[in-house]
């Protein structure tokens, strides 16, 4: 063992506060664990120094590997999802790069789901394409359609529920089901179930879990639901599997993809929190859902615990007769009006901010031109009118219907 601190009476002061020797008494308990701040990892000893295995949690060896701090907030996100090990990186888009990188070589092929988080398409268009990796994009409410395209060099199938922005619930135990079977690795996003809506690696809610019925990896965007503050970026990836996890965690460290302490201290202190705050959201965006699809002016309301939206019966299979259902959704408005108009109507909105993410205090919401964003092949989309999706905030939901009101009778 090497001595610690300085030798009494022979240092300057700078050399006595870079080394200094107080150990604060041992023992401090609090609400909120500890945060701690490394780049550097110090070792007792060389032997100490060669021994430790950054691979495992049992030491520390460098602040990119994780800290204390970063392990607590790891298997706190592994207990969310139902999962065993969990990987943190700068962002839910970088949880979906970590997988694909992790998993996919020169000459295989990843599936997407057409109605897939928008930026997952680009990177398979416009990133994994240059590694020699390719992608087809499946209907994700038709299993067969997905059965269809399994090739031989299929390595990754992505799954979501609901799809981005469109909010269809797709039978996901079907399309898990069929990847187990054809023996290919899913992954599920699950950024909108939150770990609070359904597990996705044994789907179902409660005592209603079919143990292994889902996913094999796990991803959530932490900004969302775990952060909601709408200030933090992170995001996880969640396995089940040693091995799985390792081939996971290996890139990760080749890659450099660390996070912030602070960052995860956020999101450590707003996890307490999440159901609560999930529940609220859910029960305010079906207030104003419900009252949004009796006005005139919408078409289709877009929100999977209402019976008119594509597949509500599959949330309703897989979440549960009182199931949760996030904050989110989205209407079609009647083919009359011209984006020009809704535009003009998004910018009415005051407490509605215009911005993307979601899972924070504030209501935000965004036009989308979803037929642009589809595959013209699949041809999933069939509405004519422009789509809006609101995110709901925590206001009051009263103040948020007459925001509402006042935007739709200037139209
Ligand atoms: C927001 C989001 C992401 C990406 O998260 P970022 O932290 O913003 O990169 C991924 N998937 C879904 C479904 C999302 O909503």
């Amino acid at each position: 063992m090497r001595g610690a601190g300085t030798i009494a009476g022979m240092s300057k002061p700078v050399t006595d506060l870079i080394h200094h020797t107080y150990q604060p008494p041992a023992g401090f308990q609090a609400p909120q664990p500890g945060v701690f701040k490394a780049s550097t990892v110090i070792f007792p000893s060389v032997a100490a120094m060669r021994a430790r295995d950054w691979k495992h949690k049992s030491g520390y060896t460098y602040g990119l590997h994780g800290t204390p701090t970063t392990f607590t907030l790891e298997e706190r996100i592994a207990t969310l999802e139902g999962g065993t090990q969990c990987v943190l990186v700068p962002s839910g888009l970088a949880a979906i790069a970590n997988v694909n990188l992790a998993l996919l070589r020169a000459g295989d092929e990843v599936l997407l789901p057409d109605n897939a988080y928008g930026p997952s398409k680009s990177m398979a268009e416009g990133e994994l394409k240059n590694w020699g990796i390719t992608y087809q994009l499946y209907d994700p409410m038709n299993p067969a359609d997905l059965e269809a395209r399994i090739g031989p060099k299929t390595r990754l199938v992505w799954l979501e529920a609901p799809g981005s922005v469109t909010m269809e619930f797709v039978p996901l135990a079907h399309l898990a089901q069929i990847c187990r079977q054809r023996g290919v690795t899913s992954a599920l996003d699950n950024t909108w179930g939150a770990g609070l809506a359904f597990n996705g690696f044994d789907l179902g809610r409660g005592e209603r879990r079919t143990p292994g019925s889902g996913a094999d990896i796990v991803v959530q965007a932490l900004t969302k639901y775990p952060s909601g503050g709408g200030d933090v970026l992170m995001g996880s990836v969640v396995t089940r599997d040693d091995a799985l996890h390792q081939q996971i965690k290996l890139t990760h460290m080749r890659l450099g993809w660390g996070i912030g302490v602070d960052d995860a201290e956020t999101i450590l202190r707003s996890l307490a929190s999440i159901e609560v705050r999930y529940r609220a959201h859910d029960r305010s965006a079906r207030e104003l859902a419900g009252w949004l699809r009796m006005r005139p002016e919408i078409a289709q309301l877009l929100h999977p615990a209402f019976e008119e939206s594509p597949g509500h019966e599959h949330w309703q299979a897989l979440c549960g007769d009182d199931g949760l259902a996030a904050g989110l959704f989205s209407v079609v408005f009647d083919a009359r009006y011209a984006s020009g108009q809704v535009d003009a109507f998004c910018d009415r909105l005051r407490l509605f901010k215009l911005g993307y993410s979601w899972g924070g205090p504030m209501s935000l919401v965004v036009p989308y031109d979803v037929q642009a964003m589809r595959s013209k092949q699949l041809g999933t989309w069939k509405h004519q009118g422009i789509l809006v999706r609101f995110s709901i905030g925590l206001e009051a939901p009263e103040d948020l219907r007459a925001d509402l009101e006042q935007a739709l009778s200037a139209l």
